[in-house]
């Protein structure tokens, strides 16, 4: 099935034609580790996972990249203050990063090139600016030239009618309004501050020249798609175009830029002094489940704001159960009895679905993520099925090879879902241990309604060490939930 992306440089929704199906190069614009990832970064990650599941469910071989930024200026200005070096300060963050990853089973890419290994190509890439005369140098540091290059604003749609030549901007993230010269390689203003001794002067690069250089690095030419947050799009994606189309007047860039939108939380845009800031790392420790939270932040269009909301978190999970549970359902008529299939082979289910019904549902499910990832109406057509499925359950309908062909309608699913279980699962509890936790949280309530919060203390530390969350809700019940 072929898809179709809308595509931000020319607006509109067009048909996915790879110069090489067996090599699609794709680079997306990966995380600053500085701190930890918030969810509206996760959110951005997580877009790019099914990006490359829904390619390779049909059959794409993917060249994928994620850039690691380990040089920024707030990285710099924490190594000065804490005296260490900016590995120091990065590997944390960078192990941080591919663990959020890990637990939100997101696949590994084929390349995470960092910033710090790749000054060379990035001196690279000036000198060809240099030599097509796009630079130009003010008080040691080098800047490009935006009016020279004749497609400076095509991407974003930035109105450069006001731009004034020879007005610099030294900061890597400016404003929509202020279009102005941006930094290629600044240089180095004390000495303590990190730099690299090039033929470009002592300095460090803008966080511009990363990207572009890192491109050329892994592929050695331009990408089919480029992804990133819509708030990218101007003037970090502006500029990597410019440099990128600047350096390599007669090659495309990129062909497909994707933007994905904001994520919102509760109607508002996230930040620290609001208090509605989360990582994932916050929002695991208010017991909820890795899966509840990819499944929320992949089924809504990565084109559409996402509201986020504690609320949301809560019918993300009744939703998974219900497709859990029809899973199970099927799964026990077979006894777990069932051919595995895995992406990139996953698209062989497809030749083994006999059932027009199940084969059309396959069909529907393809339809919707291959319209420019509309994930949203892969799900309304898998929900409209399962409610299919089970009334056919309820009434003995299906027979033969159905069951079979149904776990490899859903195996197809999760190819690109990736929050489904196809084992058996055994309780965490036997009926007894239930009973002996549920006793100890009555004792506590006890002790805390006496004011022994030595007592109830404990019986907490008892049931943490036992892997057992305890959540007091505000009416006062306690409820608790295993953690992995
Ligand atoms: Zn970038």
């Amino acid at each position: 099935m072929s898809f179709h992306f809308y595509n931000s440089k020319s607006g509109k929704k067009e048909p996915f034609l790879p110069k090489d199906p067996n090599r699609v190069k794709i680079y997306s614009c990966g995380p600053t580790v500085y701190n930890f990832a918030h969810i509206g970064n996760i959110r951005s990650f997580l877009f790019v996972d099914i990006l490359r599941r829904a390619l390779r469910s049909e059959g794409y071989i993917l060249d994928q990249s994620m850039n690691i930024t380990d040089i920024d200026d707030k990285i710099i200005n924490a190594s000065i203050e804490k005296k260490i070096s900016i590995e120091e300060i990065t590997a944390p963050w960078t192990k941080a990063f591919f663990e959020d990853l890990e637990s939100l089973n997101i696949q590994k890419l084929e390349h995470y090139p960092k910033a710090t290994e790749s000054i060379n190509d990035m001196v690279d890439l000036v000198h060809r600016l240099q030599a097509n005369g796009l630079v130009y140098e003010k008080d040691g540091s080098l800047y490009y030239s935006i009016q020279k290059f004749k497609g400076y604003g095509e991407l974003s749609k930035i109105d450069v009618g006001g731009m004034k030549s020879g007005v610099r901007n030294d900061a890597d993230e400016y404003e929509k309004d202020d279009v102005r010269d941006f930094v290629l390689w600044k240089n180095q203003k004390s000495e303590e501050e990190k730099a690299w001794d090039t033929d470009l002067g002592k300095g460090r690069p803008g966080w511009h020249l990363e990207c572009s250089a890192m491109i050329r690095k892994v592929y050695g030419s331009g990408v089919d798609i480029h992804t990133g947050g819509i708030d990218l799009l101007f003037p970090h994606h502006e500029n990597e175009h410019a440099q990128s189309e600047g350096a390599f007047p007669d090659e495309e860039f990129v062909t497909t830029w994707l933007h994905c939108e904001h994520l919102l939380v509760e109607g508002e845009k996230m930040s620290k002094s609001k208090g509605n800031f989360f990582t994932l790392r916050d929002i695991l420790e208010k017991g909820y489940d890795k899966k509840q939270i990819r499944y929320l932040l992949i089924s809504s269009h990565y084109r559409s704001k996402l509201n986020f909301s504690l609320a949301k978190l809560e019918e993300a999970k009744q939703a998974l159960d219900r497709i859990q549970t029809t899973l199970f359902r099927i799964l026990e008529s077979t006894g777990y009895v069932y051919e595995t299939f895995e992406t990139p082979d996953v698209q062989n289910v497809k030749a083994k679905i006999s059932n027009t019904k199940i084969r059309s549902a396959l069909t529907d499910f393809e339809n919707g993520f291959c319209d420019d990832l509309n994930l949203p109406k892969s799900l309304g057509s898998m929900f409209e099925f399962i409610k299919e499925i089970n009334q056919s359950y309820d009434k003995n309908l299906w027979n033969g090879n159905d069951h079979s062909e149904l776990i490899y309608y859903f195996q197809f699913v999760d190819s690109l879902l990736g929050v489904l279980s196809f084992e058996k699962e055994t309780p965490a509890f036997s009926s007894d241990e239930e009973n002996e936790i549920n006793g100890l949280i009555e004792e506590r309530a006890l002790a805390k309604k006496n004011k022994n919060f030595a007592r109830a203390d404990e019986i907490r530390n008892i049931l943490t060490s036992r892997g057992i969350l305890l959540l007091d809700t505000k009416e006062g019940i306690t409820q608790w939930k295993k953690v992995q």
